[in-house]
């Protein structure tokens, strides 16, 4: 018998105007050092994230997509401007950021990766591990 697919957790942007489900499994929290990600978010920012088959909006007519790179997207809300999608176009996973789930989350964070790239503001004070680039 096939696993049947539960809500596994919820959230949306600040305004409101974005809600989603998720459904499935969720994967821990990264963080996420690279300039990029600190440009965009304002600083180091924590990901969770899901197959895209997973994740399910309620709401999204103010999503709206910026290519950041040759394949990378990421998603904000236009009306308020919380930030908080990153995908792989070639890719079937979503990251989503760990902030904007409501809580209990039910997540952890369990790493670091881009620390190469890390600010010049600031120290890793948890010892959880440490990837100069991605995990993978
Ligand atoms: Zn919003
Ligand atoms: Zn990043």
């Amino acid at each position: 018998m096939p696993e049947e697919k539960r809500k596994t957790a919820s959230g949306g942007c600040l305004c409101g105007e974005i809600k989603f489900e998720v459904t499935g499994k969720l994967n821990p929290v990264t963080y996420c050092h690279c300039k990029q990600c600190r440009i965009w978010h304002g600083d180091v920012i924590g990901y969770s994230g899901c197959d895209r088959g997973d994740l399910n909006f309620l709401s999204n007519d103010t999503l709206q997509w910026f290519h950041s790179s040759a394949n990378g997207r990421r998603g904000f809300c236009t009306s308020c401007g919380s930030s908080l999608f990153w995908a792989d176009e070639t890719e079937d996973y979503i990251a989503i950021t760990a902030g904007c789930f409501d809580e209990p989350t039910g997540l952890t964070a369990t790493s670091h990766i881009f620390v190469g790239s890390a600010g010049d503001y600031y120290e890793i004070h948890d010892k959880l591990p440490r990837h100069n680039e991605s995990s993978s």
